[in-house]
């Protein structure tokens, strides 16, 4: 079976007048289909760095990144971007919507760009929306919502094109209970009904026991936590 995700090797530097940063150094990690991975790690070592990279959002400096096979390190920014938008959801941080476009719009319109029907698109937004319990937030933009409904559309928009890859960068740092019991249930839900390969930088106990696996970032490289000790 081919895997979702195959980081091989991975080298990740940041270049400044102080020298060269090496955040990764040889990470290896391999994600099938249905399975949802935590990946765990004081501030700074290097999670967002290596989701970016997961996520064809940055480049490596060395190493493979395969995404069902395809080798994404040959591909140029165009092929990045067509792969991101057939098969991948991010889920960042901070939520990164439109200002200028309502929730409705603002998940339609990456499937939209992807080549579905407007009217299609924004039947599969309100359909998103509904689940996260946000019918009657449709028509509101971005500034006229919470945190924590903002994220919820955010979440919506990452999951429209049903990846096969989700990636979420500490989805719930600054969330409410309810937002983010709702996050985990959307990201479960893809895992377990939709059978997505799932990686979610977290600290949250309560999602961590949701795990197949945890992995935390050793001198570059990712580890199992289970085996710190
Ligand atoms: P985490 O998400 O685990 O907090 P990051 O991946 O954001 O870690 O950062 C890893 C290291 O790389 C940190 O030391 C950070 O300061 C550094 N870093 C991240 N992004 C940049 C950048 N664009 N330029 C220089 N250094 C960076
Ligand atoms: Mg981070």
């Amino acid at each position: 079976m081919t895997a979702v995700l195959e980081l091989k090797q991975i080298v990740r530097e940041y270049r400044s007048a102080a020298g060269v940063l090496r955040v990764l150094d040889g990470a290896d990690l391999t994600l099938n289909r249905g399975e949802l991975v935590g990946l765990v790690g004081p501030s700074g070592s290097g999670k967002s760095t290596l989701l970016h990279t997961a996520g064809l959002l940055e480049k490596a400096e060395g190493g493979q990144v395969l995404l069902e096979g395809e080798d994404c390190m040959a591909l140029n920014e165009a092929g990045r971007t067509r792969l991101r938008r057939e098969k991948l959801g991010f889920v960042y941080q901070f939520h990164h919507l439109l200002p200028e476009f309502n929730a409705r719009d603002n998940i339609a319109m990456p499937l939209m760009v992807g080549g579905v029907s407007r009217k299609a698109a924004r039947q599969k937004a309100e359909t998103l929306l509904a689940e996260m319990g946000l019918a009657e937030r449709a028509d509101h933009q971005p500034g006229q919502m919470s945190g924590g409904e903002q994220q919820r559309v955010a979440i919506a928009r990452a999951l429209a094109n049903d990846p096969r890859l989700v990636i979420a960068d500490e989805p719930t740092g600054n969330l409410d209970p309810e937002t983010t019991e709702r996050v985990f249930a959307s990201l479960i839900r893809m895992a377990r009904s939709e059978g997505a390969a799932v990686l979610v930088a977290t600290h949250n106990m309560a999602l961590i026991r949701h795990m197949d696996r945890v992995l935390t970032l050793k001198d570059g490289k990712l580890t199992d936590f289970s085996q710190e000790g």
